[in-house]
């Protein structure tokens, strides 16, 4: 009997696997479709200086609406576009497209873009960056690559000496979901980031939740020692922003100052700056 149970568990399980595989396999056939098609968008969210509450950069966030199945969140495609490769014409779009949009901004705005591991695997990934900045006209010091640990990964050696290019290039390199990878600490004395950017999941319980705060405080100490900015991702509330200052975070993104936008929504957000400015 409790065989029986068992064998039916499994069969279920292996149905629900397999279901979730055709699902994988049909997305990445739609994204390939999508990527010929031009399906997707690109959205801004800015990221803010927490004293000024000025905006100093916003990031580029994939969108995709699927013909079918409507909106699928980038948590979900973008594993399937690293794991079939896709993620490297998919990336060079989103980049090329960002940077041009970039240059309806006022010039001290920077654009934060997202590189994923897979992306630099790929021999032209330097090189496609020199040719989006270029074809856009958008100055590297405006650009900012936003990174996760596990681009510094040991297995990956190669992986340092294109950051250095990059850097090269006088674009910034930040530290994206800082805290949430092996080893963290050991990243930041790896590379020089010019930004750590504290994972949303350690601001989310502030001000309550005493690790949470002990962890903020330590790495916001960690900005102010290297002369590095930290942003606070996810903030949503006045009292977690209360916090963060109190605790000399730099920057800050999330909903309670905007939720990302589409393209010309965000432009939007540099209206009254931009009549101050010709005034
Ligand atoms: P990420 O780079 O850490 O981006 C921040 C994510 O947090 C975004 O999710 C953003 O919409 C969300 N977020 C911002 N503020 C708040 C908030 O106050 N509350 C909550 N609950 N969420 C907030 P999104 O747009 O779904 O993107 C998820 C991830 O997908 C990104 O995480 C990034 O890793 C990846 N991604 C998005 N666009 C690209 C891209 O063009 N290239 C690559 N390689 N990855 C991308
Ligand atoms: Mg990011
Ligand atoms: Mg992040
Ligand atoms: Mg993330």
């Amino acid at each position: 009997q409790v065989k029986q149970a068992g064998g039916g568990a499994y069969r279920l399980f292996d149905a629900g696997m397999a279901a979730a595989l055709i699902r994988r396999r049909v997305l990445e056939a739609d994204l390939r479709d999508a990527l010929m098609h031009n399906a997707f968008d690109v959205h801004y969210q800015p990221i803010a200086e927490i004293e000024s509450r000025r905006i100093v950069a916003m990031e580029a966030l994939l969108r995709w609406t699927h013909p079918t199945r409507g909106s699928i969140s980038p948590a979900e495609f973008i594993p399937i576009a690293e794991a079939s490769g896709l993620i490297i014409p998919i990336g060079e779009m989103a980049l090329s497209r960002a940077c041009l949009e970039a240059m309806h901004w006022p010039p001290a705005t920077r654009l934060s873009v997202n590189l994923s591991p897979a992306q630099f695997k790929s021999e032209t990934l330097v090189q496609s960056v020199v040719r989006a900045l270029e074809a856009s006209g958008l100055p590297a010091s405006r650009l900012e690559l936003e990174i996760t640990e596990s681009v510094l990964l040991v297995e990956s050696r190669d992986n340092l000496a294109i950051l250095h290019q990059l850097r090269a290039l006088g674009v910034h390199i930040s530290l994206d979901d800082f805290g949430t990878g092996n080893s963290s600490l050991f990243y930041l004395r790896a590379f020089p980031f010019d930004k750590i950017k504290i994972d949303r999941s350690f601001v989310q319980e502030l001000p309550t939740n005493l690790q949470c705060v002990a962890i903020v405080r330590a790495v916001t100490g960690i900005g102010q020692c290297l002369n590095v900015a930290t942003v606070a991702e996810g903030v949503e509330t006045e009292e977690q922003l209360a916090h963060l200052r109190k605790e000399g975070c730099t920057q800050m993104q999330g909903y309670l100052f905007a939720k990302p936008l589409p393209a010309e929504a965000a432009r939007k957000l540099f209206g009254a700056w931009q009549e101050e400015e010709v005034a």
